[in-house]
């Protein structure tokens, strides 16, 4: 491993002040990733800025209104995923989120990384883990073996003829499902994005992940209040029960009235470069009765536009079948 500094910031400021001015230089969360990365030779900072004593741990209300409404979360990006999981409010009012974090890892790597480390995560892509590989995301312009090769677990929506890797974080399907909105902190000042465009799609620029620029530090996560947020869950696909990333994934909260769906909320994960919110299928669902029925035709809207690479075809059959069954579920139907 190349050899590396090690510093803390006063505050966060400092923090970005570092990043943004060092090109060398990474923010270190949890370090379940990158420090991964680093040891395979994938990322090479040589000054890691430890920002996990600066950024809030604390999970709060956000703007609670009258008459028994409740406000949404606002989540620190120092939150380790344990206890995002394991807070009360978030089980209650947002399963889909705690049963996403809780399918992902194991509880020690849980106990380390946090909010924000999990949200910049990078992909799974083998070719993107072996430094010995051309791969477009890890040296723009050398190619992408996964076409031809090992692409079983690679995106389905979404890719383009330069990358087709999938997004691996299970945390990002239930933000991206439930609008929630990413603060952060850079060289111009504090800004906060809608969690949908803080990731990019490759394009041709495949190393271009998101829409941050050098030294943007996420400072908390906002999940705004959803009036049927209880009625959500999370299902994922995986080669074995535990420990492992996703095949598919679907996020989906549900709010029927009389057999008729009001509004929905779905995303799927383990499918697209990024966490992909299922617009068109919700456009589907609302105000359409709550049946099987029309469940499969909402995934089928939304998966028309999949393109699937031979050995990865199964997943458009697979997500559809976890889309019908969540939602089936959800609404309290047999699928
Ligand atoms: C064996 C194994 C299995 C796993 N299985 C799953 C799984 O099934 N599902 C899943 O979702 N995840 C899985 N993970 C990934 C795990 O969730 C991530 O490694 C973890 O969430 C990253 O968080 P971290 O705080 O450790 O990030 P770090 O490794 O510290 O950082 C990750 C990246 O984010 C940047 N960064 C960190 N914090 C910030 C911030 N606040 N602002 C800006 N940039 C920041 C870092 O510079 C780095 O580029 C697995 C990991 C391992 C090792
Ligand atoms: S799919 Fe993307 S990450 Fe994987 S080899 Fe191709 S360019 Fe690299």
């Amino acid at each position: 491993m190349k050899p590396f500094g090690y510093v803390t910031a006063p505050d966060p400021a400092t923090a970005v002040a570092i990043v943004a001015g060092r090109p060398g230089a990474a923010f270190l969360g949890g370090g379940t990733n990158l420090v991964d990365l680093m040891k395979l030779g994938v990322m090479a900072p040589d000054l890691l800025v430890d920002v996990t004593g600066l950024l809030s741990d604390r999970i709060e209300r956000t703007a609670v209104k009258g008459d028994g409404e409740v406000g949404g979360l606002r989540i620190g990006a120092g939150v380790r995923n344990s206890d995002l999981a394991a807070d009360p409010r978030v089980r209650a009012e947002f399963p889909v989120l705690a049963q996403a974090v809780l399918a992902g890892a194991s509880g020690q790597l849980r106990n380390m990384a946090t909010v924000g480390g999990n949200l910049l995560q990078r992909t799974r892509c083998l070719y993107f883990q072996d430094v010995t590989k051309p791969c477009n995301k890890r040296v723009p312009g050398s190619g992408c073996p996964a076409r031809v090769g090992e692409h079983r677990n690679l995106a389905i929506l979404g890719g383009s003829p330069h990358c087709v890797a999938t997004h691996p974080s299970d945390m990002a399907v239930a933000l991206a499902a439930l609008d929630a909105v990413v603060h952060v902190e850079g060289a111009a000042g504090a800004r906060a994005l809608p969690l949908s465009d803080l990731y990019r799609l490759p394009g041709d620029a495949p190393d271009r992940e998101t829409t941050l620029e050098r030294g943007d530090l996420i400072t908390a996560v906002e999940i705004p209040a959803l009036g049927y947020g209880q009625n959500s869950a999370y299902r994922k696909v995986r080669d074995r029960a535990s420990y492992a990333f996703g095949v598919v994934s679907v996020a989906a909260a549900l709010d029927v009235a009389d057999g008729v769906v009001r509004q929905a909320r779905l995303a799927l994960g383990a499918v697209a470069p990024v966490p992909w919110r299922a617009r068109l299928a919700e456009e589907v669902l609302t105000g359409r009765p709550a049946t099987a029925e029309w469940f499969g035709r909402a995934a089928d809207a939304e998966l028309a536009a999949a393109a699937p690479l031979p050995d990865n075809a199964f997943k458009t059959t697979l997500v559809r079948n976890i889309v019908i069954r969540e939602l089936s579920v959800l609404a309290g139907v047999a699928s």
